[in-house]
Order: structure tokens, then sequence, then C-alpha cells
């Protein structure tokens, strides 16, 4: 499967949206707008299969119509949950969508930047929206700090190969904040020296992986023993709500600040 991130948004938001393709069949993660889509569908001689959506914040939807338009055919999946007018297809945790013989993705609820937001992955990739970004995570927008934690803590779990697509480039701004708050951290002092991609060109395959998340996204890392204790200076309790909590509005204030 080949996966690029076409820039989106790129003045505002940063946005990918993420196009798999294969042969002549093509898929679309997210898309907030779809000219850029539809040319690179067009140009690569790919037919638009199915969208698959996240959640249906704007920067994620917008581009359905034009996309719709331009392929008929095309199946639109998303959230079952609160399932909004442009979903065809809701979605639950569980629920498996095979894009080719060797090529399925499946669906994990994610709560917490919004209540309904879900991810797609399966051992090779992980879509999560804007549920984690590279090196950071999305804003807490209609779920519970709780349902956001335990969301982590769900994509936490799956293997360190797999590659990780966002919804978003913020990794610069994000390197700042982690490194403010685990300056200590060797795998992330590592990770700030390489150079950042140029966005908005064209991405070309994974942003990065979910072991390098973990060892460097302060948001994967809330329950690291200097992180916590840091944390916990910070007003946190011993527990992975509050110190994703006390992390999230940490950040929260660092945007703020910026
Ligand atoms: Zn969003």
């Amino acid at each position: 499967m080949n996966i690029v991130g076409l820039p989106s948004l790129i003045d505002t938001y940063e946005n990918y949206i993420w196009i798999l393709y294969e042969g002549d069949k093509a898929w679309v993660v997210d898309p907030g707008e779809s000219t850029q889509v539809i040319d690179f569908l067009n140009q690569n001689k790919l037919n638009l299969q199915a969208i698959l959506i996240t959640h249906t914040h704007f920067d994620h939807i917008d581009g359905i119509p034009g996309l719709k338009e331009a392929f008929p055919e095309t199946v639109i999946y998303g959230p079952a949950k609160n399932q909004h007018h442009i979903i065809q297809t809701g979605l639950f945790e569980g629920d498996v969508i095979p894009l080719t013989m060797n090529f399925s993705l499946t669906v994990l609820d994610t709560p917490g930047h919004t209540a309904n937001h879900i991810s797609f992955y399966n051992d090779q990739a992980l879509f999560c929206g804007d549920t984690l970004f590279t090196a950071g995570c999305g804003r807490l927008l209609g779920g519970t700090v709780e349902e956001f934690t335990q969301s982590i803590i769900k994509l936490r779990d799956l293997p360190d190969s797999v590659s990780f697509y966002c919804a978003h480039e913020y990794t610069e701004d994000n390197l700042k904040f982690a490194l403010l708050v685990e300056p200590d951290n060797e795998a992330l002092q590592q990770r700030v020296k390489q150079p950042l991609f140029k966005y908005p060109q064209i991405h070309k395959g994974p942003l990065s992986t979910l072991l390098e998340e973990k060892n460097t996204n302060p948001f994967m890392r809330f329950d690291d023993l200097t992180l916590k204790g840091k944390l916990m200076e910070h007003g946190a309790s011993d527990s992975p709500t509050s110190l994703f909590k006390t992390l999230r509005e940490w950040k929260d204030q660092f945007d703020q600040q910026a």
C-alpha cells in the first residue's frame, strides 16, 4: 500500500489528507479540502473507493462534497456514535474495512478530542486524526479528560513498529513543549536534532513510528517516572487522568504564550 499526505489548509490549520493507493484504487482519510485530492487522484489515474473520517470537524470533512461529485461511487465511513449526516456508513470499534486483499483497517474508539473520535489501524499503520500528533496531542473539544486518557493508553498498547499518521503538522511547536517538560529525555534530544519536514510538501510515507512517539511524545509518557514527578509538582495527583489533564493544561498555557 502506498501512503502519501497531501497538505491542506496550509496557512491556517496545517492538515494532512492521507491518501492510500494501490493499483488503480485509492482511499482518503479526513479530506478537509477536495481540489488537491482530485488533482492527485487524476494525475495518478486513481479511482477513489472510500473516504474514511476520524471525526467531523470541518477541517476533516469539508472536502467530501467535492470528492463525492468527482467520484460518485465513493463510500463515506465515519463514527457511528452521534452520526453526522455526511457519514454514510457508521463505524463501531472493532469494525474492519478491507481495502485490498492484504490491507484492512480496524476501527478503534478514541474519544477525547471529540466525544465520537475514531482511529483506523492495522499492524502496519495508525491513522489517529486529532487524537495524537507528532510529539503532541489534540485539544479537548468535546470528549472528557478520562476518555482522552484511556484513548491514549489504548494507542500506546499498539505495537512499536506501527507507522504513525496524524492529521496536522504541528511537530515544531510540539517538540518545543516536549523539550520544556522533558529536558533530560535523550530520545527527545535526538529527535529535536533531526531536520523538520518542509511542510507544505507532499509527505511520502509515515510521519513517525509509534516507538518514536512512545519514546518522545510527552502525551504518551505522562506516567513516566520523571515526567510524573514534574506533573505532580504542577498539581497532578498520581492517577493517569490527573497526570494527562495537568500535562494538557500545561500545553494549553504554553500555546497561549506562544
Ligand atoms: Zn479536530
